[in-house]
């Protein structure tokens, strides 16, 4: 008796995980099909698909199938493992010779036998060749859906007639892939916003430091356009980072969005926990994955779930997050800048006649933010409406290779952005400084708050190209508390 292996795979998490589909074939007194090895219902009812294909193509089939997916502890998912099913029955039945085991195959069939495009297929390619596969079969349906890679084959097909034919007389079906991967950045990350000097000064600082950002300020005064420009002024990624925004678009939405722009992701403030942390069934990576390398944008912050900002805050710290699934748990990269965006009172209008709120909705408004979350915003900055002046914007050209050149400083000295320096290090910088000591002595900041300020000061000491903190960094770093003061009622 034939054993017929074709590879096949799964991520888990990040990592593809071969699996090889295993079929033994012969007559017996009874019929039977059957499909072990921890099998999801739609990859059981490939049966049906499967067997209906193989009788389109006319061949003549043993009554007595046994289908193994190994490793039988791997969950498996989703209906692309029915060309692969196929495949392996084909081969135990010496309709066609074994297929080489350094190409995974995925494919959903039709009762008909076309082969069916498969969501996340860039994901498990991208994966795949990772493992040291040497390309993948896949639907031609998927075509679009994939990037070029230099050493790495695509074969697609149309259907399991087309792929059987091709095996047997070796045509090819290799795809030319042109797809290129789009990285085409706005050179002037802040074109066409008039005056807004000292928000795009503190949105130039944060992303220099990697300092989480929090704009205050009444609506239509430009926050979300100002925010949807800050992956502009992101370093652009290394070819291993942008892999990785690839692999996550594809593992999550199956998404044909090809570029590598550090991104932007704005959910909305209804957005589930799951949405926005991942989660569900089958586990998905929610919207702090996809802003992995990027920038999460969450505007009208105070009208976030709480639970939804609590489960917020250990990635935040970690750069990484771990959602939990019937067998263990997978982890997904989370390391993004954070900006957030909220009116300073309800109607918005807080300071203009309009504004019609009573202080304490007031109180109770900012209350919402008020407490750990809030303490993760380094940068407090109020927007407003009208800016009276226009000062001259450095060359935004020399803007960004500043903000690339002191990232890399900061990744010299510390092996981390100054957003992440460690409290006790910034602290222990106040020892040696009265003079800075006296100024946050008269402020009525928190320690972790204070601690805060210091590091917004390394940033603009660093932008200064200075060794230390001076007191004009330190004085610019508190002018960017605002909500503070906001909060005090001052
Ligand atoms: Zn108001």
């Amino acid at each position: 008796m034939r054993v017929g292996r074709v590879i096949s795979g799964v991520l888990q998490g990040m990592e593809f995980i071969p699996v090889t589909v295993e079929v033994t074939a012969s007559n017996a007194e009874s019929a039977r099909f059957v499909i072990v090895g921890l099998a999801d219902t739609a990859i059981r009812e490939a049966k049906e698909r499967v067997l209906s294909a193989l009788h389109a193509l006319g061949v003549k089939l043993p009554n007595y199938i046994t289908v193994n997916l190994a490793p039988a502890e791997v969950k498996k998912e989703g209906t692309g493992f029915d060309l692969p099913i196929a495949l392996a029955v084909l081969v135990a039945t010496n309709e066609i010779s074994p297929i080489p085991q350094d190409r995974a195959v995925f494919g959903e069939l039709s009762l008909d036998g076309k082969v069916r495009g498969v969501s996340g297929i860039l994901a498990l390619s991208l994966g795949a060749e990772k493992k040291g596969f040497s390309g993948v079969v896949l639907p031609k349906e998927n075509e679009n859906d994939l990037i070029n890679r230099d050493n790495f084959c695509y074969w697609g097909t149309d259907s399991l007639a087309q792929l059987v034919g091709s095996l047997k007389d070796h045509k090819s079906l290799k795809l030319n892939i042109q797809n290129k991967v789009e990285s085409k950045r706005q050179l002037k990350p802040f074109s066409g916003i008039v005056g807004q000097e000292k928000v795009k000064r503190a949105l130039t600082l944060a992303v220099a430091g990697g300092h989480h950002f929090l704009m205050v300020g009444p609506p239509g005064c430009g926050k979300s356009l100002l925010a949807s420009r800050v992956p502009h002024l992101l370093p652009p990624l290394s070819e291993e980072e942008q892999y990785e925004v690839l692999f996550l678009k594809s593992l999550s939405r199956g998404s044909k969005d090809l570029s590598v722009l550090p991104p932007f992701r704005s959910p909305h403030h209804s957005v589930s926990d799951a949405g926005l942390i991942g989660g569900g069934s089958p586990p998905k990576p929610g919207e702090i994955t996809l802003a992995h390398r990027g920038v999460l944008f969450l505007d009208e912050f105070p009208e976030f779930k709480r639970s939804a900002l609590e489960a917020l805050r250990a990635p935040l710290e970690a750069g990484y997050v771990e959602i939990s699934r019937v067998r263990g748990k997978e982890r997904y990269p989370a390391n993004f800048q954070l900006i957030a965006a909220m009116n300073p009172c309800p109607c918005g209008y807080f300071g203009d006649p309009r504004c019609s709120c009573s202080k304490s909705s007031i109180q109770k408004y900012l209350n919402k933010v008020s407490g750990p979350m809030l303490d993760r915003f380094d940068l407090q900055v109020s927007v407003e409406r009208v800016d009276p002046y226009i000062s001259e914007v450095d060359d935004e050209e020399i803007l960004l290779e500043k903000i690339i050149d002191i990232r890399e400083q900061q990744l010299k000295r510390s092996g981390v952005l100054n957003a992440n320096l460690a409290s006790k290090e910034m602290l222990s910088t106040l020892n040696s400084n009265q003079k800075l000591s006296a100024i946050l002595k008269k402020t009525n900041l928190t320690m972790r708050g204070i601690v805060r300020v210091l590091r917004v000061s390394r940033t603009i000491a660093d932008w200064d190209g200075s060794e230390s903190v001076g007191e004009s960094h330190l004085l610019e770093a508190l002018s960017f508390r605002n909500l503070d003061r906001l909060m005090a009622g001052g």
